[in-house]
């Protein structure tokens, strides 16, 4: 089968409202661009419809892929599970509920291609209001302020399910519960050059947010330690000789 150009990772718990208007959003992104691409789904066990409708999806469109996983296992692991099975040349990550919109997958196509960033993710600070509360507001600005302060970090919305990486990114991805809050630093730890663009935001299409404070505030916190203690301690290193090898080192 030929590598697509772009597979599109979108992780779903409970979206069965949102499944068809998101591939219909894609295929109206991505279909003008004359691109090869894949729509990759990791369903997190949805107690409703999702399922079944993906299955529809996908045989009415093989391009339109999808996984489920065998427990709900929460956002990072379906994250993890639709880009292991992701097989583009480059990777864009998208939550389901159309909060960020796909008609903006190709100015972020066109900064990946440009060639100077490893990662480009996307960033809802300027739009926040417009598709979030005051309280997710505030909480979601104290949850950056503390994580580049822990990490000294740059970032302005880490945990923003919108971006676009190239392949290799994916396969020095380090993975772990609560992973997608943190990517940006996790790629550059990997030595990967991450950037930041803004994109809109706005309130879901349909179905309920699964984070209320307690759930994401404070158990990011407990992970925050563990992303500043990956950065002081992991190695990053390359072979660079090698006697009695058959092949070159990997790259
Ligand atoms: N999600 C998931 N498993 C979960 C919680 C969420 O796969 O346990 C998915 C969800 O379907 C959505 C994305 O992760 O596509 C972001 O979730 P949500 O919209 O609830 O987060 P919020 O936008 O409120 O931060
Ligand atoms: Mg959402």
């Amino acid at each position: 089968m030929e590598t697509p150009t772009l597979s599109i990772v979108a992780p779903c718990y409970n979206e069965q409202g949102n499944l068809i208007p998101l591939v219909t959003a894609i295929r109206d992104a991505l279909e003008p661009l004359k691109i090869s691409y894949e729509i990759v789904i990791a369903d997190d066990v949805s107690r409703d419809d999702s399922w079944n409708i993906l299955q529809k999806l996908g045989a009415d469109d093989k391009r339109i892929r999808a996984v489920r996983l065998n427990r709900n296992c929460g956002q990072s692991a379906a994250v993890w599970a639709g880009i292991q099975a992701a097989t583009g040349r480059f990777i864009a990550t998208l939550d389901a509920d159309l909060q960020n919109h796909p008609r903006e997958l190709p100015r972020f196509l066109e900064a990946i291609q440009r060639g100077d960033s490893d990662c480009v993710c996307g960033s809802r600070v300027a739009a926040r209001a417009q598709g979030d509360s005051w309280v997710r507001q505030v909480s979601s600005k104290i949850a950056n302020g503390i994580r580049n302060r822990i990490t000294q970090e740059t970032v302005s919305d880490s945990a923003c399910g919108y971006r676009i990486f190239k392949r290799e990114c994916a396969a020095r991805l380090k993975f772990f519960k609560g992973m997608h809050r943190f990517m940006p630093t996790l790629f550059r730890i990997e030595g990967f050059v991450v950037t930041e663009i803004p994109i809109s935001h706005h309130t879901r299409l349909t179905g309920q947010s699964n984070y209320g404070v307690m759930n994401r505030l404070f158990v990011t916190i407990y992970d925050l330690f563990a992303v500043r203690w990956m950065q002081k301690r992991m190695f990053r290193f390359e072979v660079k000789e090698q006697i009695n090898f058959p092949q070159a080192p990997p790259k």
